[in-house]
């Protein structure tokens, strides 16, 4: 991003999407996914002088749309007209920075998505190699973000039970995906007392980093710079918005894409299948099992469903049973788990249509849930915009 405003160029206003105009061939994949899939609609085929291009209306800046920054479309755009803002050199720069205390963050779906860069089996779990190059980058830490999510999973499971005894509305919405919480904010304003006041798990890693360790290993908070390695394009922009940052400071300096990672991998001359495998360090490396399975659609409010059954009835539930909802095609998911003598009504979507719809079939009455959970991207973030291209070759 080279800082124009003007989108008949190029633009990264948003600081998280980046659109260059003059590599589009017209192919429409972007709008198709926009349009059809995620239900936002910011694409259209609009003329240039004597051209037609695929823009927004008007030639608007991304920043000034209701775009989320779901990055699909960075995923299906053969030409990289669309793609993500990149932070390389920024986090090359703090690496190399005397003054700076660089430490990383690792979000659960990358694990496994980052050995495909590499051209590893598909499903081979890279967590010990992943840690090894972050290493070998230069950062100081290298630290889970599940950590994090033990965090969000503690915080959203209080906040359920007290809503369940009548302080606060129902349903509860997890609050994980910050495309998700742009779409809300956009697409339905009557309902935004309904998401969990949780932030998401790698802003908390990154308040938790400034403060806790900071004090801990007596390091000015202003010297530490946290890095989120994500799948999501999303969370980029995320990391800008104001209300989020504790003390003047952002929680988090910078988050690059599996993508960026590799590329930066590579730009170090690092062999990574020969890496050895490394441990996270101490004490924001430790999580759970729960943590885990935040990757994965369904995960966050298994996760913080298991913490509030046990608290409630002091009993061990292991898994949710979801069961897919006619229709929809699993987009849309449903549990019902009996604790105590309640029977809570779970709903799970993935993909911006299918939480359009549930939304709205809540907003209007036609269903009742005690606790949703949505994510922006179709199968959760282990398809989010920020993974490994897979140029359609689904062969696994
Ligand atoms: Fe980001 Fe995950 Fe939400 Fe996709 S589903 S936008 S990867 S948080």
């Amino acid at each position: 991003y080279e800082g124009e405003k003007s989108t008949y160029t190029k633009d990264g206003s948003s600081g998280a999407l980046y659109r260059n105009p003059d590599k589009c061939i017209m192919c429409r994949r972007c709008e198709t996914m926009c349009n059809e899939v995620q239900t936002c609609g910011i694409y259209s085929a609009v003329e240039r002088g004597f051209e037609t291009v695929v823009s927004p209306a008007f030639h608007l800046p991304m920043i000034d749309t209701q775009c989320t920054f779901c990055g699909q479309c960075v995923s299906v755009c053969p030409t990289a007209a669309l793609t993500e803002v990149s932070y390389v050199s920024k986090v090359w720069e703090a690496l190399l920075d005397p003054d700076k205390y660089v430490i990383a963050q690792t979000a659960p779906a990358i694990r496994v998505a980052l050995g495909e860069e590499f051209g590893m089996p598909y499903g081979s779990i890279v967590t010990g190699k992943m840690v090894a190059a972050l290493r070998r980058l230069g950062f100081k830490k290298v630290f889970d973000t599940d950590f994090a999510a033990d965090v969000t999973i503690v915080e959203e499971a209080k906040e359920f039970i007290d809503r369940l005894n009548g302080k606060g509305r129902l349903p509860i919405l997890t609050s994980c995906c910050p495309s998700w919480v742009k779409f809300i904010e956009h697409q339905f304003p009557e309902l935004l007392d309904i998401p969990s006041t949780c932030k998401s798990p790698h802003m908390m890693f990154g308040a938790i980093a400034k403060t806790y360790f900071a004090e801990k290993f007596n390091i000015p908070p202003e010297k530490i710079v946290v890095v989120s390695v994500m799948p999501c394009i999303a969370k980029k922009y995320e990391i800008q918005r104001e209300e989020l940052k504790n003390e003047e400071l952002e929680n988090v300096d910078y988050v690059i894409t599996t993508r960026e990672f590799a590329k930066m991998i590579r730009e170090a001359g690092i062999d990574f299948t020969k890496l050895p495998d490394e441990d996270f360090d101490n004490p924001l490396g430790e999580s759970t099992g729960a943590s885990v399975i935040f990757g994965v659609t369904g995960g966050v409010i298994e996760a913080a469903l298991r913490t509030a059954y046990e608290w409630v009835t002091g009993e061990t539930l292991e898994k949710v049973e979801f069961h897919g909802v006619r229709g929809l095609e699993d987009g849309l998911k449903e549990a019902t788990v009996k604790v105590k003598d309640m029977e809570l009504k779970i709903g799970v979507a993935h993909g911006l249509g299918n939480a359009r719809r549930l939304l709205e079939d809540i907003r209007d009455g036609k269903r009742f849930y005690h606790a949703i959970e949505i994510m922006a991207c179709p199968g959760g973030c282990i398809d989010g915009g920020g993974q490994p291209y897979h140029h359609g070759n689904l062969d696994i």
